[in-house]
């Protein structure tokens, strides 16, 4: 159920009305909009009809959200839901680029990477130091050591760092080192994984599963919502179809479809929709043209001898042919890059 308030209603109105609503066993967010203030309120809401929502001060109109997610649905929010990061945000009016190896290697390799990308104009670095990898005897990420060198990249270069958490034992320790909390395709319905990160204030870039749907994807981020943490972005990634000519399907209309049902930024990974170089820049293009707010892009010194992802990972000179390029595209779409430096 929401609730929209009147335009003239004041802060002892709203408040009144949540008292109201909360005394009956739910709960209620806020979404401060422009032009008005909607109360969310989620639970039994068979219990709100024991109350006449209409005749409380300040009270303007009641709406039943009939979709399974609430708090990650549009109809929740007063507008698009604004991300900060770094000095800059991840929301409607930029497009920000993410960009770094798929895994951390070490300190000089995710120094240049991070100097490169950030004067390519990137909003913030990635890089994975807990690996989720098809074969145990992969390489299996830095751990530890591999936040710590993200920390001191950071430190350097100002960019923001995201990284993967992968298993609730890890969340505090990734939460005391990430500026965003990656949850991993493999992990999207690991729902202890979303509760815990959902009780942090820390950003959470949410991958689509290898087979979920999108309304799956919705309830994965309305799981993390439902903690109270309201700072998910969505990643389309690409989805396992009978197609063999590319790693994954690229969902591209995914990106519409998102952008049409939540409030909450939508971005793409070209890198591991495709599985390949020359893949990246094209599916870029297309998801800043179907209206994401951003891209996650693997980007590696010397791809040729990365550790993991090596063939789908730029150079630094294709990255900054990469940005080049898509300045046209996100102009298109009445959007600026943005950087987070
Ligand atoms: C990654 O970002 O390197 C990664 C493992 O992605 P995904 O979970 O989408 O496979
Ligand atoms: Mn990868």
């Amino acid at each position: 159920m929401i609730i929209v308030t009147k335009a003239g209603a004041t802060r002892e109105d709203i408040d009144h009305i949540r008292e109201r609503v909360e005394s009956l066993g739910l709960r209620t967010h806020l979404s401060v909009g422009e032009h008005r203030t909607i109360i969310g309120c989620v639970g039994d809401e068979a219990r709100l009809q024991s109350i006449p929502l209409l005749s409380i001060p300040g009270v303007e109109a009641v709406h039943e959200v009939l979709k399974p997610y609430k708090l990650a649905s549009r109809e929740f929010s007063g507008g698009e839901t604004r991300i900060p990061l770094g000095h800059g945000e991840i929301g409607p009016d930029g497009f920000s680029v993410i960009a770094g190896p798929c895994s951390v290697e070490g300190f000089d390799m995710m120094q240049s990477t991070a100097r490169h990308v950030s004067a390519s104009g990137a909003a913030g670095v990635r890089g994975g130091a807990f690996k989720p990898r098809s074969s145990p005897y992969s390489f299996q990420g830095l751990g530890e050591e591999g936040l710590r060198i993200l920390a001191a990249v950071r430190e350097e270069t100002g960019l923001p760092v995201v990284t993967e958490v992968m298993d609730t034992r890890q969340v505090e320790l990734v939460a005391g080192y990430a500026d965003v909390l990656q949850i991993g395709a493999r992990n999207m319905q690991n729902f202890a994984l979303l509760t815990e990160v959902g009780r942090l204030h820390r950003p959470v870039l949410l991958k689509r599963g290898m087979s979920a749907t999108i309304k799956d994807l919705l309830l994965a981020a309305e799981y993390v919502m439902s903690q109270g943490n309201m700072q998910v972005i969505l990643c389309e990634r690409g989805i396992r179809t009978f197609e063999t000519a590319t790693r994954n399907t690229f969902d591209l209309a995914a990106i519409p479809v998102l952008k049409r049902e939540t409030h909450l930024p939508v971005f793409a990974d070209p890198s591991h929709a495709g599985g390949s170089r020359a893949l990246v820049p094209p599916l870029s293009y297309a998801a800043a043209a179907a209206g994401a707010d951003g891209l996650l892009v693997e980007v590696h010194p010397d791809p040729e001898r990365a550790t993991s992802d090596g063939d789908q990972s730029l150079s630094f000179s294709e990255f900054e042919a990469l940005m080049n390029g898509l300045t046209p595209f996100v102009e298109a779409v009445g959007r600026a890059v943005a950087t987070a430096v």
